[in-house]
């Protein structure tokens, strides 16, 4: 028994075969599994992971059949010569102690195909085709296609297959009403309704034999009109285990939703209630996910007898040794996902390849890679926030010698203030992981040291990495010195008061981050606010899972102002925006387009929309209005002729570029500058 987290590392008997622990790596499309040529990154992705230490991982999504694909040419299990590809992937796992299961998902009318199906023939609100109705020939051939491409997965050397049940694709379409309007035996009752799951995992349970794991995902809540009944997920879980399953994973909300699942404002482990209610239904092992992203929250829930283990997806982009290293007591070591979703699902839903904001080489293992330098270098780093320690802890890593500077009496950058944002506190994990990092790598901190150009010059450094970040842009409106002006640094760090009437100038990522701070309510009891106000049912008697939300009012009244004509919000992130969008809107906060600022006198802020000029009776005014390069630091090294010195200066980060600045930019560009010198 394992000394840390002795539930979730204890070994898990599935009577044919033994998992090393109760870590399942969940389903994530990464972009990887779409084209033949990606295969070699996509086994050096999973081998990494299964070298980590995590007890199974599901693959992607594979479609069992062309009309079921997710993407035109997406990824596919319909023929020998691809399975025979996939053992490159199979081997690799299992070279390095890891058992790996394939998924089969059928999209449903989810596919972005033209040529889409599902079990009637009603478009989805989140894709632009409208599916076909499957006929009855259809739904048997495409049970069959499923049996098919578990063989062949069989064949590749997989341990099993993961059946997609959930998230509102083609199995969950058959499940509900809102979907299937059908009166033969695949619809117009519950049971018909259900005929389509557990009909695909009997079929091919007999195809592979005993001895082959079927996992089957199922969705505990739709959250959505017109999904299922708790009776009837209730036998529908009892029959997935008499038609031959091994494991039942869960699911959370369809991708239509409007209830947030998976974003950073989910408070961790939200949903676990809903597996504790289904274990006591089934004799088969039930695995727990959604927001579990620490090993604390993973062992509270298996210890608490909610599930027999945790399905965590981001958790292993983020930190592929995140088993390892909680089974070595190195928990503090765990690089952890903050649910931000900007270069994991974000990517995805823009076709692009997936990564993770704070492990630039999840899916680029080949690619990106720290090797040890041949070269040993004395290199400053100056600015500690995301760019610089990216940049210090992989140079220090690689064998150089490193001196990470930082004016402030922290480390962290502008994340010290993201994480005040209320629903981004994780972002103090980040903090926590390159501090421990910081340490461990030997990198030399200076704190409270503002750097001056000619101290680097005379110290002898190597290489000279400006991090320096930005400085907060104040626009020229007349009365900008007046009392009732703030910054978001002044009220998200230094925790100015600010009164019961406020406008935001500026509605970029800060902005919203700045609306949610002033209408947040805090309570003692945050969960049980949250449930309430998205309106989520954990008594699971609502059909869904759904109630009616209950959102406390805010008690300021907040204006959120932009000079764009286009809709407030609209280039936040495609996977969370909407939550930000949604959080603010039911909040009541006014958002005004097309802005202009006239005057702040003690009146208020005077704008004029449309022409029309209009006084904002407010009590303060808070600036994010984005953000300029600080480069006064990379301008003096220039002055001083660092270069003819023979120092290379770098400059990264905000240091380098504000605009459209994240800090997904910032660790990559960091991480990338420091493999390479
Ligand atoms: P910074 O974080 O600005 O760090 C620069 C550092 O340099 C500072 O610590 C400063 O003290 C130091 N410094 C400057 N000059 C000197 C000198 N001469 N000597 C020594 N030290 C010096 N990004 C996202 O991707 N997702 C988000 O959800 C997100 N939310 C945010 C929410 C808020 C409220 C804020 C404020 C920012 C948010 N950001 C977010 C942006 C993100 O924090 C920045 O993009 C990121 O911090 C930029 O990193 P950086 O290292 O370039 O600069
Ligand atoms: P931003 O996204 O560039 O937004 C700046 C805002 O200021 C815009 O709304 C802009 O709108 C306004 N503005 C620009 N110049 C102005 C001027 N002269 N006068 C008045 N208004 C002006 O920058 P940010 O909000 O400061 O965020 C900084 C970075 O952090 C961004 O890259 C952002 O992506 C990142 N971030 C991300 C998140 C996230 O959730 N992913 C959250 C926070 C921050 P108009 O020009 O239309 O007025
Ligand atoms: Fe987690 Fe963000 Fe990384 Fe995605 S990009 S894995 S959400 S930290």
């Amino acid at each position: 028994m394992s000394e840390f987290y002795p539930n979730l590392l204890e070994p898990l008997d599935l009577g044919f075969t033994t998992l090393r622990n109760r870590v399942l790596m969940g389903s994530m499309h990464t972009g990887l599994e779409d084209r033949f040529f990606n295969i070699e990154k996509l086994a050096a992705y999973f081998a990494e992971r299964a070298r980590g230490g995590v007890g199974l991982i599901v693959t992607g999504g594979y479609a069992p059949n062309r009309r079921g694909e997710l993407l035109p040419l997406g990824s596919r299990m319909q023929d020998k010569v691809t399975a025979l590809l996939h053992k490159r992937v199979t081997s690799a796992v299992h070279n390095e102690g890891g058992k790996i299961c394939m998924q089969l998902l059928h999209a449903g009318r989810y596919g972005y195909v033209p040529y889409s199906l599902s079990p009637s023939g009603i478009k989805s609100p989140i894709t632009p085709f409208k599916p076909g109705k499957m006929s009855g020939k259809q739904v048997q051939s495409t049970i069959d296609d499923f049996a098919k491409a578990a063989e062949l997965s069989k064949f590749a050397g997989y341990d099993g297959v993961e059946i997609m049940g959930s998230e509102g694709y083609l199995i969950n379409q058959f499940l509900c009403e809102r979907t299937n309007q059908r009166t033969d035996k695949w619809g117009g009752s519950p049971e018909n309704r259900m005929r389509f799951a557990i009909e695909t995992v009997r079929k091919v349970r007999e195809t592979v034999g005993k001895n082959f794991i079927i996992v089957y995902r199922m969705s505990l809540m739709d959250l959505v009109e017109g999904g299922q009944e708790w009776d009837h997920i209730a036998t529908l879980a009892k029959e997935i285990e008499a038609a031959g399953a091994t494991i039942i994973n869960t699911g959370i909300g369809w991708h239509e939703a409007r209830i947030p699942t998976i974003v950073t404002s989910v408070p961790r482990g939200a949903f676990s209630f809903a597996t504790g209610k289904l274990k006591s239904l089934v004799s088969i092992p039930v695995c727990a996910s959604n927001r579990i992203n620490t090993p604390e929250v993973a062992e509270n829930i298996i210890e608490s007898g909610e599930a027999d283990m945790v399905s965590m997806a981001r958790p292993l982009l983020a930190d592929p040794f995140f088993v390892q290293k909680a089974e070595n007591g190195r928990a503090d070591e765990i690089n952890t996902c903050i649910a931000c979703n900007q270069a994991c699902l974000d990517h995805t839903f823009r076709n692009k390849r997936a990564s993770c904001l704070v492990n630039p080489r999840a899916c680029h293992e080949l690619e990106l890679r720290y090797l040890p330098t041949q070269n040993k270098k004395k290199v400053a780093v100056i600015g500690a926030g995301p760019a610089g320690m990216a940049a210090s802890t992989v140079a220090a890593e690689r064998g150089h010698d490193v001196t990470l500077f930082d004016a402030s009496d922290r480390v962290g950058g502008q994340f010290n203030i993201a994480k005040e944002v209320p629903g981004k506190e994780d972002f103090a994990e980040t903090l926590r992981y390159y501090g421990k990092m910081i340490d461990k790598r030997g990198v030399k901190l200076q704190l409270n040291h503002k750097v001056e150009a000619q101290e680097l010059i005379d110290a002898g450094f190597d290489e000279v990495i400006v991090a320096t970040g930005i400085t907060p842009r104040t626009p020229g409106i007349d009365g900008i010195d007046h009392e009732k002006v703030l910054s978001y640094i002044d009220v998200l760090l230094h925790k100015k008061p600010v009164g019961e009437k406020v406008a935001v100038i500026g509605a970029g990522g800060i902005g919203f981050d700045v609306g949610e701070f002033l209408v947040h309510n805090h309570t003692e009891d945050e969960l049980a606010q949250w449930y309430d106000e998205w309106g989520v049912d954990t008594t699971l008697e609502n059909r869904s899972g759904l109630k009616e939300a209950n959102v406390v009012p805010s008690a300021r009244k907040v204006y959120l102002l932009q000079r764009k004509e286009t809709s407030l919000g609209k280039d936040l992130g495609k996977t969370s925006g909407w939550v930000h969008r949604a959080v603010l809107k039911h909040k009541g906060v006014e958002m005004i387009a097309g802005t202009s600022y006239d005057k702040v006198d003690d009146q208020g802020l005077h704008i004029t929309v449309n022409g029309q000029s209009r006084v904002l009776d407010v009590d303060h005014v808070i600036l994010c209005a984005g953000q300029t390069p600080k480069r006064d630091l990379a301008d003096a090294l220039e002055v001083a002729g660092a270069k003819a010195k023979g120092i290379n200066v770098h400059l990264i980060g905000g240091a380098d570029v504000a605009a459209e600045l994240d800090a997904k930019r910032a660790i990559d560009q960091g991480s990338r500058l420091a493999a390479e010198i």
